[in-house]
């Protein structure tokens, strides 16, 4: 479990990245460390892009209703303004922002700053997502959560996209992606198809007496 640095007598600026694949938990962390924050009187706020529309148009809500209160914002650039007189700033679903994303942190560290970024590492088709790999290159502390793959119960590291749209922004809902492990997701449908085609107990107690039979 990630532990806040003691930072006593220390600068208080920096980044923190939570990263990984759909269902791995991600804003149920970064939520864990913005309560606990706030419990502590720190001022914090929240914010997420316009694009993230699935919940409450105000709160960053994880998967298990687990919801605080957040800013949807059209630009990553509106964070400089915005953080103003803030000590920790949380951004969810951070793979949808712009470009710019890593350079505004940076400068937020900088003031003194305390910054946890929560994002997708990488997208449906496996490639880093958006300003997530530049983040990951410049934060101090960096964790990567994973989900169980639906598949074989290893860790999951990939979103496996189950519709057939083509757009990279589809956001979130169980019925359309599967987290699986890296095996399980290049054996794409495959895997899906060998479920449906698996026999019903009747027929399987069949065959065992017809063999039984064959003896
Ligand atoms: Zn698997």
């Amino acid at each position: 479990m990630f532990l806040e640095p003691h930072f006593k007598g220390q600068r208080s600026g920096w980044i923190e990245v939570i990263c990984g694949s759909m269902f791995s938990g991600k804003t149920e962390e970064l939520i864990r460390r913005l309560k606990r924050a706030k419990i502590a009187n720190q001022k914090v706020e929240i914010f997420k892009p316009i694009i993230d529309t699935r919940y409450a148009e105000e709160s960053v809500v994880s998967h298990d209703a687990n919801a605080i209160i957040a800013k949807p914002i059209a630009s990553s650039m509106e964070l400089l303004d915005l953080a103003e007189g803030v000590s920790v700033v949380g951004v969810d679903e951070a793979q949808f922002f712009d470009l710019n994303l890593p350079q505004v942190c940076q400068q937020l560290a900088l003031r003194g700053i305390r910054v946890i970024v929560a994002g997708l590492d990488m997208d449906y088709r496996g490639k880093p997502f958006g300003p997530i790999p530049d983040l990951l290159a410049v934060g101090e502390y960096i964790t990567k959560v994973h989900a169980i793959c639906q598949h074989c119960g290893n860790l999951a590291t990939h979103s496996y996209r189950l519709s057939d749209d083509e757009g990279t922004v589809v956001l979130g809902e169980k019925d359309r992606y599967e987290a699986r492990c890296r095996t399980c997701y290049h054996m794409g449908n495959i895997l899906s198809l060998q479920v449906k085609e698996v026999p019903q107990v009747e027929e399987v107690e069949k065959v065992k007496t017809q063999k039984k039979m064959d003896f």
